[in-house]
């Protein structure tokens, strides 16, 4: 086993988790409904090791919407498929320093990274052209939501339409993102702008629970193959990509301390998920939705900062 007393290992983790169980800070993101009724206490704690041993602990089995946790997932079926070379003539790799969805593109006018909304809506745009500009948004929606129950080893997501239709309605921000980056031609040619936001909006609103989040962390974690299934179901070329971006702008503006601090690619979402992947040990999804100022879930990153004062996860532990 790649942890040997994993008994032992989930006594801690269990510790770990009534510790910031008690930590009430932090605001349920409000911008829309669906999102602001969500209880400030759910958290949940699930892992599941690059050999299958899995331990969750808390609010696990409910589902919840991803959000941006979906980012490093559709740029990682859009390297799978494209390359890396041709992913990065539309988006960069650089940390923008900046909020999510800023409205601002790097000295290239492109995006700076698919782990931001701006990149990421590029990104939905590239899987479009992919699969083959003629394909209705209806067959990529079921291609791509696909592909992510496979990285889950073949479980059921579930997509919550009232959070889709709201993302749509309350989306100024993002339709002004989609709008600047066109005017300065990041799309590629064939792409119609309406079509792109709503599948945006839509791989935002897929739904997963935490035990099922953490069987994707596992399938990163493992370079492209699922624990579970057994499937290849991303080459480790694309994943090497995906975990480099996660550990430096994986956590919006906290990004760079985070990767100092803890030292483990992850990513958030709003919904209050984080998606933290140890390469070659385990994937690990917190979720608790109330957020700090920079849209990290509180419990989530305090969680990981126990877990790194207990465990050498750090990328430079062990030096
Ligand atoms: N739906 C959100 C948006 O596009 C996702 C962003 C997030 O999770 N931070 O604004």
């Amino acid at each position: 086993f790649i942890i040997p007393e994993f008994q032992d290992f989930c006594k801690d983790i269990e510790e770990i988790y009534w510790k910031c169980k008690d930590n009430t800070k932090g605001k349920v993101a409000s911008y829309i409904p669906q999102l602001k009724r969500m209880s400030a206490n759910y958290w949940g704690v699930s892992i599941c090791t690059i050999d299958g041993q899995r331990f969750s602990v808390g609010d696990v089995s409910i589902p919840f919407t991803i959000q941006s946790c979906s980012k490093p997932l559709t740029y990682g079926i859009a390297l799978d498929l494209l390359g890396s070379e041709v992913v990065h003539k539309y988006v960069g790799q650089e940390p923008s320093g900046r909020n999510f969805n800023e409205l601002i593109l790097d000295h290239n006018k492109k995006p700076h990274n698919p782990m931001i909304n701006a990149g990421a809506i590029i990104v939905c745009a590239l899987l479009k052209t992919v699969v083959g500009p003629e394909m209705s948004l209806a067959e990529k929606f079921d291609f791509t939501m696909n592909y992510f129950e496979r990285l889950a080893g073949n479980e059921d997501l579930g997509f919550n339409n009232a959070v889709f239709l709201s993302e749509r309605e309350c989306a100024d921000r993002n339709y002004a993102l989609g709008f600047y980056m066109r005017e300065h031609k990041c799309f590629p040619a064939t792409c119609k702008l309406k079509e792109c936001m709503d599948f945006y909006f839509q791989c935002c609103s897929l739904e997963a629970s935490c035990d099922q989040l953490s069987v994707i962390g596992s399938t990163l974690a493992n370079g492209g193959i699922c624990p579970l299934s057994e499937e290849k179901v991303l080459k480790p070329e694309s994943v090497r990509d995906v975990l480099s971006l996660m550990h430096s702008c994986g956590m919006y503006d906290y990004s760079g301390q985070f990767a100092f601090k803890v030292g483990v690619p992850t990513k958030s979402g709003v919904s209050g998920a984080l998606l933290v992947v140890i390469p070659n040990v385990m994937g690990i999804c917190l979720w608790s939705p109330p957020l700090d100022a920079l849209g990290n879930s509180c419990r989530g990153v305090q969680f990981c900062e126990e877990l790194i004062k207990k465990f050498n996860f750090h990328r430079y532990d062990n030096l």
